[in-house]
């Protein structure tokens, strides 16, 4: 069995347009979105005011003894790169390729002190990525019939952004609308929350989904009362009300909500265990764990195997090939999440662009994985990427 020889780890400068929440401000992710910092005024206009882009890409390289290098990719730039170059290095050069799950038992248990969640968690997330990329390359068989095959001929998709009317022109099944105004803004915001529902209903018609997404933005009498104002509306779920935390919450709002809409989280929860909490609390409907932040697409078949014995479904957040793979092998996860990075949500664009090339996109809503080794997907050696040391 081949051993893995290196390990590298790179951030990626703005240049390289991996993180998604690294964009110009004219760009919808970064305009007027609810988020748990609008309470204050002088952070509410703009998410970057705050920071989400202060982080950047992580890439992570591992290379085989015969040269054979699998990619992993996560949000934490240099900071995460230097986790990874010296603390998690230690457990993954030298060891076997296929032995995964010690070397991801290691570097969860070795960063306990300091870990768990976060940053941590997305290192490990961008170096397992890597491995199972890797593992793919050196058998030459894509990462879904590692994971066990297709139980599926394609991949249907949901559009998140600004724009559901078109997502339904473009074939998608549904539209996920960013939510604008909490209760920082009163009764006007609410006003135009509701608002915004009523007109994309008229536009999409009655059987599109819509959703709302709102970014750890609410708390319960708001979230509740806006969920039962959109019931008229037929909003099928309402996404991550609550700061992940908050657990007590989410349980009650769908109890008071009692299935009539849908309650979904779990983009900013991490590992089997944080999944454990919303499953056996009852806190959601659909678990939707991002396979680069919540441990990689090891943990990430364990959190999916405890949805399953809940029927709960599991339905990654965004992040394109990584989750495709997944979303193929997996029969409780019937559909996906496309985000829609152009600026204006008016054309479908690969959310890793530039970074990655060959990334494929839904066409009419639609997406078949071809047989490409590993994930499918390789480097753009145009982008240029600097070494964390
Ligand atoms: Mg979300």
């Amino acid at each position: 069995m081949r051993k893995v020889a290196d390990i590298r780890a790179f951030s990626v400068g703005r240049e390289g347009g991996s993180d998604y929440h690294r964009q110009s401000r004219d760009h919808w992710i970064v305009g007027r979105i609810a988020n748990p910092m609008t309470r204050y005024p002088e952070y509410s206009d703009t998410r970057l005011a705050w920071g989400m882009d202060v982080l950047g890409s992580v890439v992570v390289e591992v290379e085989a003894d015969d040269g054979t290098v699998g990619v992993g990719v996560s949000t934490g730039g240099a900071l995460a790169g230097w986790i990874v170059e010296h603390h998690l290095k230690r457990f993954v050069v030298g060891q076997p390729v296929t032995n995964r799950e010690q070397m991801w038992d290691q570097m969860f248990r070795a960063t306990m002190f300091y870990g768990r969640k976060g940053l941590v968690m997305n290192a490990i997330s961008a170096v397992d990525l890597a491995l199972w990329d890797l593992l793919g390359q050196l058998r030459q068989e894509p990462v879904f019939a590692l994971l066990g095959g297709a139980v599926r001929d394609e991949l249907v998709f949901y559009a998140t952004g600004p724009r559901p009317d078109l997502a339904r022109n473009m074939g998608f099944i549904g539209g996920k609308l960013p939510l604008e105004f909490n209760s920082a803004d009163g009764e006007d915001g609410f006003r135009a929350n509701v608002a915004r529902v009523e007109t994309m209903r008229n536009a999409v018609g009655d059987d599109f989904w819509l959703m709302y997404d709102c970014y750890m933005s609410l708390d319960l009498p708001y979230a509740t009362r806006l969920a039962r104002a959109l019931i008229p509306y037929g909003l099928k779920w309402l996404e991550e009300a609550f700061i992940p935390d908050d657990y007590w919450s989410y349980r009650e709002l769908r109890q008071a909500l009692g299935m009539q809409t849908l309650v979904t989280t779990g983009e900013h929860e991490s590992t089997r265990y944080g999944f454990r909490l919303l499953l056996e609390m009852g806190c959601a409907d659909i678990i939707q764990p991002d396979v680069t932040w919540c441990g990689g697409l090891t943990e990430l078949t364990k959190i999916a195997a405890l949805a399953d014995a809940y029927n709960v479904l599991t339905i990654p957040h965004g992040s394109s090939v990584y989750s495709y793979h997944f979303l193929l092998s997996r029969p409780n996860s019937p559909f996906g999440e496309f985000l829609m990075m152009h600026p204006d949500a008016t054309a479908v664009v690969p959310m890793f662009s530039p970074l990655l090339l060959d990334e494929p996109v839904p066409e009419n809503g639609r997406l078949r994985l071809a047989d490409t080794p590993g994930f499918g997907v390789r480097l753009n050696p145009d982008v240029p990427l600097e070494r964390v040391r």
